[in-house]
């Protein structure tokens, strides 16, 4: 890749290069260079004229299965609980075929958006389904995405106090019997690793308080990441300030989380003190903008998690409540947010491209392999255009341009030095056949309740 409007490199020096090179050999970066280095010879060359190039971009938090229900309009009546209590029964038809075909398009519509990695967070789990996690790797690799699957579960019905019926919870035993066969047939640990595996109960209100200890001492044990969901809303708070006696933050440190292990989606309402205590111990935060602000969560606090040490990504959260599924999307929607909250002089272009690399692989606890264009790090980028009347007069700047003009989508998208997307279309043919299937489970699903 040769010849671009500007290299970000996000490096550990923050290098910007114009009319930077990249080379990659062996799925990794080898070379990095300005017009006056001499570049390798290579087996083909990318022309980046008139683009911006970064690294891949870094999706913390998903659910992709969502896709399914996108848009559905009975539950957006009220807030994340009522949302929820919609959706689960439609949610309880998924099966082996559902999960791999909306992670096929959630992952291509990701590739699209500049997304190199992309975790997703499946934790329903209806008796029966299949192993649907399986399914969602398999779709990864045919893609050849990296990915971060994370073995998702409840297990506290509405029986028992939670909000999820029956139909979809699980015992305890069950979960950690299949999360452990999961690690075991899916997880590299290598530093190039295109599939890792991470443990994830839901929340505090659909998960047993044993289920939350046993997973944590369980991903001690393997040697994995955790990942929930908490602070989303203030009902949360109430929540578990009712069944618990606690709030959430505390009843985390209660069950063993509060470790550089856990990363959490969303962190919109911890008190300062809690913010404090998170960075202390290096929780990271998967900031979810769109969805907060489609579920009138609220604007999480996210310079101040910053501040205190917390490593912050991106999510574009699920399909279902965020919709559309563009981190460029959620990376422009983090810069406004943070404008609105603390100023039009704070959070810059560069400051959610940073939030969408390097704290991206800060929360997958992989610092130095992705979000950063540096030798020895993944071979993962992105070509981003930065042509036409959206463009035209910005580029004093460009990356202020790539994020403030747009809306942009990747003109390729590399991961591990092959293209998943290039000249801005899928690089793998048989999206349309994907998008039939995807029909017909979507509208079986949405036909059921
Ligand atoms: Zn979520």
């Amino acid at each position: 890749m040769h010849d671009a409007e500007l290299l970000a490199t996000v490096d550990d020096a923050r290098r910007e290069i114009a009319g930077g090179w990249v080379a990659v050999t062996g799925g990794v970066v080898t070379a990095i260079g300005s017009p006056a280095d001499p570049a390798p010879a290579a087996a083909r060359r990318v022309d980046a004229r008139g683009c911006l190039v970064t690294p891949g971009l870094v999706n913390t938090h998903h659910h992709l299965y969502q896709n399914l229900t996108r848009a559905f309009a009975p539950a957006l009546t009220g807030g994340l609980f009522d949302w929820l209590v919609t959706l689960y029964p439609l949610w309880s038809r998924l099966d082996e075929e559902a999960a791999y075909v909306s992670a096929y398009v959630g992952l291509t519509e990701l590739a699209l958006g500049g997304c190199t990695t992309s975790t997703d967070h499946l934790y329903v789990h209806p008796r029966g389904a299949g192993d649907l996690i399986s399914a969602e790797v398999a779709a990864a690799r045919d893609l050849g995405m990296r990915s971060h699957v994370t073995r998702g579960s409840m297990s506290l019905s509405v029986k028992d106090g939670g909000l999820p019926p029956d139909s979809v919870v699980q015992d305890d035993d069950e979960v950690l019997a299949d999360s452990q066969r999961l690690v075991a047939a899916h997880h590299d640990r290598s530093p190039s690793a295109l599939t890792r595996i991470a443990l994830a109960p839901c929340s505090p209100f659909s998960v047993s308080t044993s289920l939350m200890a046993r997973t944590a001492e369980l991903a001690d044990e393997l040697d994995v990441r955790l990942h929930t969901h908490l602070c989303e809303t203030q009902d949360e708070d109430a929540f578990c300030v009712e069944t618990f006696g606690r709030r959430p933050v505390d009843y985390l440190q209660d069950v063993g989380w509060m470790t550089d292990r856990t990363w959490l989606a969303h962190v919109v309402w911890p008190s300062p003190d809690e913010v404090t205590r998170l960075g202390a111990a290096g929780v990271g935060a998967a900031h979810c903008p769109s969805s907060n602000m489609i579920l009138g969560s609220g604007l999480a606090p996210v310079a101040e998690l910053r501040s205190a040490g917390v490593p912050v990504g991106l999510g574009v959260d699920g399909s279902s409540s965020a919709d559309s599924a563009s981190l460029w999307l959620e990376a422009r929607t983090a810069m406004l947010q943070g404008k609105l909250r603390h100023g039009a002089g704070s959070t810059s272009a560069r400051d959610a491209l940073e939030i969408a690399t390097r704290g991206g692989a800060a929360c997958l606890g992989r610092a130095g392999e992705i979000g950063e264009l540096s030798v020895g790090a993944c071979g993962d980028l992105v070509v981003w255009p930065l042509e036409g009347a959206a463009f035209a007069g910005a580029l004093s700047d460009p990356v202020e341009a790539w994020l403030r003009c747009g809306p942009v989508a990747a003109r390729h998208t590399v991961v591990a030095g092959r293209f998943v997307v290039e000249d801005g279309v899928p690089a793998r043919p048989g999206l349309d056949e994907q998008l039939a299937v995807h029909r017909r489970v979507s509208a079986a699903m949405q036909a059921a309740v």
